[in-house]
């Protein structure tokens, strides 16, 4: 081909490119992509050694990279405009670099720790996955940051240790405990697939959700709430669950089969603990329920899955707020086939499965209804899965 040719519009990876010139005076060696998630059903199953179902979003984060001599690694953001540079003792020393770097700082960490020889490199980064939304910036940047660097050093991680490697830079050098799934999915993913994880095991297998030739697509709403005691409420979920376990005899919760939840809720000491167990037990069955159906086509039965899974958590779980709940009765009153929170709560993106030609009046719909309670508007986008972290051309 002799003339021109533009694939994507002047997007994100141009952005990379652009600000790594500008940066550093010259092309980068490659560009490397990592993109946002959504998780399709499983929330809070995580940290019970259960099951969940993310897949990748078309919204993605790209690291421009190339060489640097010596232990030294220098990386610009667009977000922040921000140049931070840091050395091997920085590394060494988790909380040296702080902020937004650390997230690349912790990646190069735990590839040393993990006894690879980490090139030195210069980076700049863009992203179209929104921050603090719920839909895994932070994964997004370590994967991309991660894969960068593994193709420029040359190094034998394969995929399948990516995502373990990019959660202990997370919860080690950033120090923020999350589970594996935001990484796996910003690895991991398929186009048209949903990524099966199961969070004890860490296997995946990549189940068929091509939504497009099923005239389906999924709205995702970002609610703009802000995320009230999330972190607070988040930690008393996990202690509850923990105590329960322990309570009912088991490593984790995710041991408590969905025919055994009667005999376990019998067991246990209060209302409160019977509901968060509940929860987790049904959600898990939910999951399972929801892979089911898709192995065998049927993506447009799960919808009540999605919706029973939102209930679940407003009820038994409590972790919902007013903008998610009204955004998720808007979109079914509308016609939406199903729609729950996404996320770990208190705020965040909600997500509905809804037929593509239905898709404009469900998100219409979804706005009104925010627009009467007086909610600040919400940030709407129609997504099909995309693949996992990967090298641009
Ligand atoms: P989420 O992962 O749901 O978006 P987190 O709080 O886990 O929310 O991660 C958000 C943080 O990740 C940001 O505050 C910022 O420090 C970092 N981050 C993610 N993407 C970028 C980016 N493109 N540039 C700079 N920092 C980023
Ligand atoms: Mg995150």
């Amino acid at each position: 081909m002799t003339h021109h040719h533009r694939s994507a519009p002047a997007g994100v990876a141009h952005r990379a490119t652009a600000g790594y010139q500008t940066v550093y005076g010259g092309p980068p060696a490659g560009r490397w992509a990592a993109p946002g998630r959504v998780n399709l059903i499983g929330e809070h199953t995580d940290y019970n050694d259960g099951f969940v179902l993310p897949f990748a979003l078309p919204l993605r984060t790209v690291a421009a990279a190339g060489p640097q001599s010596g232990d030294r690694w220098t990386v610009w953001s667009e977000l922040t405009g921000e140049t931070v540079a840091f050395g091997a003792d920085e590394v060494a020393a988790p909380g040296r670099v702080t902020g937004w770097a650390a997230y690349v700082a912790g990646v190069v960490w735990a590839l040393r720790e993990a006894g690879h020889v980490v090139p030195g490199a210069r980076l700049a980064v863009a992203s179209d996955v929104p921050l603090g939304a719920g839909l895994s910036s932070s994964a997004a940047l370590e994967a991309a940051v991660l894969t960068a660097l593994v193709d420029l050093g040359g190094l034998d991680l394969p995929a399948q240790h990516q995502p373990r490697l990019a959660q202990r830079a997370e919860n080690h050098y950033v120090g923020a405990p999350t589970g594996i799934m935001d990484q796996s999915a910003a690895i991991r993913c398929r186009a048209g697939h949903a990524l099966f994880l199961d969070c004890r095991t860490e296997q995946v297998e990549h189940i068929p959700f091509d939504l497009d030739p099923a005239g389906l697509a999924v709205l995702v709403v970002d609610s703009h709430a802000p995320h009230r005691h999330a972190d607070g409420e988040y930690a008393a979920r996990r202690a509850t669950c923990e105590k329960a376990a322990a309570l009912l005899g088991v490593p984790a919760l995710r041991d408590v089969p969905a025919a055994g939840l009667d005999d376990a809720l019998a067991r246990l000491p209060d209302d409160e603990t019977r509901r968060r167990v509940r929860h987790v037990v049904t959600e898990n069955q939910r999951v399972l329920d929801t892979v089911a159906l898709l192995r065998t086509g049927q993506a447009r039965h799960i919808g009540p899955l999605l919706t029973a899974s939102h209930a679940s958590m407003r009820d038994d779980f409590a972790i919902t707020v007013p903008e998610v709940d009204t955004a998720v009765e808007a979109a079914l009153a509308a016609g939406a086939l199903g729609a729950r929170m996404t996320g770990g709560g208190f705020g965040g993106c909600v997500l509905a499965l809804v037929e593509t030609d239905r898709a404009d009046m469900v998100a219409t719909a979804v706005t009104a209804a925010y627009g009467e309670r007086g909610y600040t508007a919400p940030t709407l986008t129609t997504v099909t899965p995309a693949p996992g972290a990967a090298s641009l051309a």
